[in-house]
Order: C-alpha cells, then structure tokens, then sequence
C-alpha cells in the first residue's frame, strides 16, 4: 500500500514538472491568436498557402502569418475584417 502512494505521488511529480511546474490552472484561452514573442527559430505556416517558413521571415497580418506581402493581401481581400 505505502509503494502505492509513493508510486502515485512520483507520477503527479512528472506530470506536474512536465506541464511546467507551475500548479493550479492549465493555459487559459488568451483573446489574442498568437504569441508576439518568439524565437527566430520558430517555424510558422502561411494562412493563406500553407508554405512552412521561419517566424523572422513571415509577415504577421490578420488572421495569421503570410509568406509575403501578396498572401497577406490576398488573405485579408478573402476574408474581410468583421
Ligand atoms: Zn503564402
């Protein structure tokens, strides 16, 4: 029985270290869609074609990330601003 809870205490102990140490609540739903913050390694895709590209490389615009200008444009011409 004692093994048990040790057993059981150590599993909570990975779990709670793996989702970041920090107790309580899990990430709350944030208002805004993406993180400004980000690593120049960070690999975005395009919303409007799907092209996989380093974040310092797309153009941050409504609804996503672009590739370009001219996917940005083309993105935000297919779905206006609500
Ligand atoms: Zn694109």
């Amino acid at each position: 029985m004692g093994k048990l809870i040790v057993l059981l205490v150590v599993v909570f102990l990975i779990v709670w270290l793996a989702r970041g140490g920090r107790p309580g609540r899990s990430a709350p739903p944030s208002p805004t869609p993406a993180k400004p913050a980000a690593t120049p390694d960070t690999i975005v895709a395009c919303a409007h074609c799907g092209l996989h590209l380093p974040q310092a490389d797309a153009l941050p615009g409504r609804g996503g990330v672009f590739c370009g200008e001219a996917h940005r444009a083309a993105f935000e011409r297919a779905q206006p601003p609500q």
